[in-house]
């Protein structure tokens, strides 16, 4: 009998590129909060400080590293200091990030409420224009629409707020079985609600990402080990990401793959 998996797919960086979105609204909400701060603390000296309208290459290095959407508006935060050593935030992006937080002395949650309230306000305004910022990579919705054909269902796990991601699924006529935004708690907390009271033999689960650190933690994460990893080759990669996965039991997932059958699937 085929397998009817579910599925279950991180959004930004698999399902969707939104780099054009991200600078967007982090520039943005990093330029708020500035403006509605105190000086910042340390070595920021207002003066010098300039966040382009265009993103800087950093970002897009640094976009693999970032995990949650508050650390996106600090990160544009950061890339505006003249100063900014991108080399040491690359080498050691958790120490980094912690000094960052101290240096502007906001909170996760006034990043985060900055990024939120920025996109609502995009979304109420002109959300044809929000909704442009986005694009599904290529064969994603054709692929999608192809799943319930093969009695496979599936879900989308994301640190974005789910009503944003809701939006731009609902834009593109696309319905998930469920949706699972970063106010449903951490993924592998999400992965294993999903799990508790099925039978992996009967509806295995399958987990699609583009954060390799995520699937690592999935990996060592005790009570999830009937969860089938998939690392994207798409998505917002490091530099050696795609390297020596399948001691740790990801599974590798290009574009052919995914386009096959998931009776074929690797
Ligand atoms: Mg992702």
């Amino acid at each position: 009998m085929p397998e009817r998996p579910l599925l279950v797919f991180d959004f930004d960086g698999v399902l969707v590129d939104g780099m054009a979105e991200y600078w967007w609204s982090a520039r943005r909400a990093a330029l708020a909060l500035v403006a509605h701060s105190a000086a910042p603390a340390g070595s920021v000296a207002p003066a010098a400080w300039h966040l382009p309208e265009q993103a800087p290459p950093g970002f897009a290095l640094l976009r693999p590293l970032i995990h949650k959407g508050w650390e996106m508006v600090l990160m544009a935060a950061e890339l505006g200091r003249p100063d900014l050593d991108l080399d040491a935030a690359l080498a050691d992006y958790d120490t980094f990030l912690g000094a960052a937080l101290r240096r502007w002395g906001w909170t996760t949650a006034q990043l985060q409420q900055a990024l939120e309230g920025l996109r609502a306000e995009a979304i109420a305004t002109d959300p044809d224009a929000w909704l442009a910022l986005h694009r599904f990579y290529p064969g994603v919705e054709e692929r999608l629409d192809r799943l319930a054909a093969e009695g496979a269902d599936w879900a989308v796990l994301t640190t974005k707020g789910g009503a944003f991601a809701s939006r731009l699924l609902a834009a593109a006529g696309l319905t998930p079985l469920a949706l699972y935004g970063h106010e449903q708690g951490s993924k592998p907390s999400v992965l294993a609600r999903l799990l508790a009271g099925h039978d992996p033999a009967e509806r295995p689960l399958w987990f699609v990402e583009d954060r390799r650190p995520t699937l690592e933690l999935v990996r060592r994460t005790p009570g999830l080990e009937a969860v089938r990893c998939y690392l994207v080759s798409w998505g917002y990669l490091g530099p050696g990401d795609g390297e020596g996965l399948a001691p740790l039991g990801i599974r590798w997932l290009e574009p052919a793959g995914f386009a096959a059958p998931l009776a074929l699937w690797p």
